[in-house]
């Protein structure tokens, strides 16, 4: 990787004082053995845990971050290097199990190549089971000298508690709205022709998380969820049936549709309420909806979104494509089906 490319990597302007703090704990000897980065998805959080290893093991770290220059630089990172170690699901699984941790333990028990120590990060421990969680526990409650564990989450209140109480928790936040445009204008082919307000649109309907936008928009391409606001304008106005939209939403993932059906009745109830509808689309749609009582038509529709994602991520099992069907029903202004 040449220096012109490190530019890219992380920290990121929005994690510059997290990455600025552990910089000072490395410089003064202060490391903790284990760290748990909270942050948003689609913000970076695990390219910064990453980012953060490939220092620790740098041996010319003087510049502040890893130099991409040494022998451990170039030996490839946080996939390569033979001091770290990235803790992963197994293929085809979606849980962290109890052997990803036991080869965890071995692997900090043995000596350090380079004496910079080892590292290992787990992303989304939210993943780890309850019997790798213990056994990651007896690994955080004994140390083995120079290693360093980096865990990654978007809440801590995915994991046990004795587990965050043994780890220095660090917040990452998410970037500003014109910091996560810059970031993606960046990434962008020169010829791609997208405006700072549509993309200021985008990021906001997507909940500010540039990671998650750049790979589609750099390929040209528009993701499942970018034609939701568009499916409800063709609901609202008769051209598409519910069973459609429903059809459509399905082929998306119902949590993400119903994620997205928040964030938009949100944006549009913020806009009404302020007299200040943004977006193009946001304003089709505002000016598609019943003129009467449009907003607390809208705080009905969000407080049945709310509902219907409750239940989605609860233990009842519901019908998912039941619950699509009957919250385009109350979208389109039909007598709904009781999401309840
Ligand atoms: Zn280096």
């Amino acid at each position: 990787m040449s220096l012109l490319e490190t530019v890219s990597q992380p920290p990121w302007p929005w994690q510059e004082a997290v990455w600025r703090r552990l910089r000072e704990q490395k410089q003064s000897g202060a490391l903790a053995h284990a760290y748990l980065f909270i942050g948003d998805r689609g913000t970076g959080r695990t390219e910064f845990a990453r980012e953060f290893a490939n220092f620790l093991v740098c041996d010319d770290p003087d510049a502040g971050r890893a130099c991409y220059r040494c022998r451990s630089c170039r030996s490839g990172g946080a996939d390569h290097h033979p001091d770290l170690l990235l803790i992963l699901p197994e293929e085809g699984k979606k849980d962290i199990g109890v052997g990803r941790i036991r080869e965890l333990a071995e692997f900090l028990s043995l000596n350090s190549f380079s004496g910079s120590g080892r590292v290992a990060i787990i992303p989304q421990a939210e993943a780890l089971t309850l019997s790798a969680s213990n056994a990651l526990l007896k690994t955080l409650e004994e140390p083995a000298a120079g290693a360093t564990l980096l865990l990654t989450a978007c809440s801590p209140g995915g994991l046990l508690p004795t587990i965050r109480s043994r780890c220095q928790l660090l917040g990452l936040p998410g970037p500003e709205p014109e910091a996560a445009i810059a970031w993606l204008r960046e990434r962008l082919p020169d010829s791609h022709s997208v405006s700072d307000e549509r993309l200021r649109d985008l990021l906001e309907v997507h909940g500010n998380r540039p990671l998650e936008l750049a790979p589609a928009l750099s390929a040209g391409q528009e993701p499942g969820f970018f034609a939701l606001r568009k499916m409800l304008l063709d609901l609202l106005e008769g051209r598409i049936g519910i069973l459609q939209a429903a059809a459509t939403a399905a082929k998306i993932g119902e949590s993400e549709v119903f994620e997205h059906l928040s964030r938009v009745s949100t944006i549009l109830i913020r806009g009404l309420a302020n007299g200040d509808v943004r977006g193009a689309e946001n304003r089709a749609l505002a000016q598609a909806l019943p003129e009467s009582g449009e907003l607390g038509f809208l705080l009905e529709f969000h407080r049945q979104v709310t509902t219907a994602r409750k239940l989605l991520a609860g233990p009842g099992n519901p019908n998912p494509q039941l619950l699509l069907e009957s919250i385009f029903r109350l979208w389109r202004g039909q007598e709904p089906r009781a999401v309840e």
